[in-house]
């Protein structure tokens, strides 16, 4: 089972993904961690994504889309079935990850949408700045972070609702509750 864990910046998609590998088993990538971790060890990949990370930017769809197939490919725990959190952000994105998965035999099953009004997706990033100093938790790139997604990520909505594999969620309240939505969403697709 491969799922998609989709929503706006500061929308839950890392906490409720945490829950998520517990309960079924899957492979967590986090493509914002996986560059947050190349800018820390200082790759050549990190020193692209540092610019664009830094101004809310989206790092290139070829470049991105190479980083995550590398994973998938290469990470014996992924082959079981991954949780894609923070990918695809772009059509160019979802259409690659459609081709990439047919090729391997294997399909996005879920897209678990986290929907959150923007004042707590505001609210949410600047507590996590405040409490981890992430860089780009900054009220500034949060604008920026949030123009970005309204442009080029939320027609992902459409196009995966038109696929028949959206499951609207409403990501405010308790990180528990959240995920028992999540978790039937799952669930009563498997019955
Ligand atoms: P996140 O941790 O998912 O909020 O991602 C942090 C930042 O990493 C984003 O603002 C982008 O600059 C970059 N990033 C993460 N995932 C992608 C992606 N799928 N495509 C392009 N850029 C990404």
């Amino acid at each position: 089972m491969n799922i998609v864990i989709f929503g706006a910046p500061g929308s839950g998609k890392g906490t409720q993904s945490e829950k998520l590998i517990e309960r079924y088993g899957l492979y967590h990538i986090s493509t914002g961690e996986v560059l947050r971790d190349h800018i820390a060890r200082k790759t050549p990949i990190g020193q692209i994504a540092k610019t664009y990370i830094n101004q809310g930017q989206l790092i290139p769809d070829s470049l991105m889309i190479r980083i995550l197939e590398e994973i998938i490919e290469n990470e014996p725990k992924a082959q079981k079935g991954v949780i894609l959190d923070g990918f695809p952000r772009t059509i160019a994105q979802a259409e690659a990850l459609d081709r990439f998965m047919a090729k391997h035999g294997r399909e996005v099953k879920h897209v678990i949408g986290l929907e959150v009004p923007e004042d707590e997706l505001i609210d949410r990033m600047i507590k996590r700045g405040q409490q981890t100093g992430r860089a780009d938790d900054n009220p500034e790139t949060i604008k920026n972070r949030l123009k970005v997604y309204h442009e080029s990520t939320t027609p992902l909505r459409e196009f995966y609702k038109n696929a028949g594999k959206y499951r609207k969620i409403n990501g405010s309240g308790s990180v528990n509750d959240i995920f028992e939505e999540i978790a039937k969403a799952i669930d009563g697709e498997k019955a």
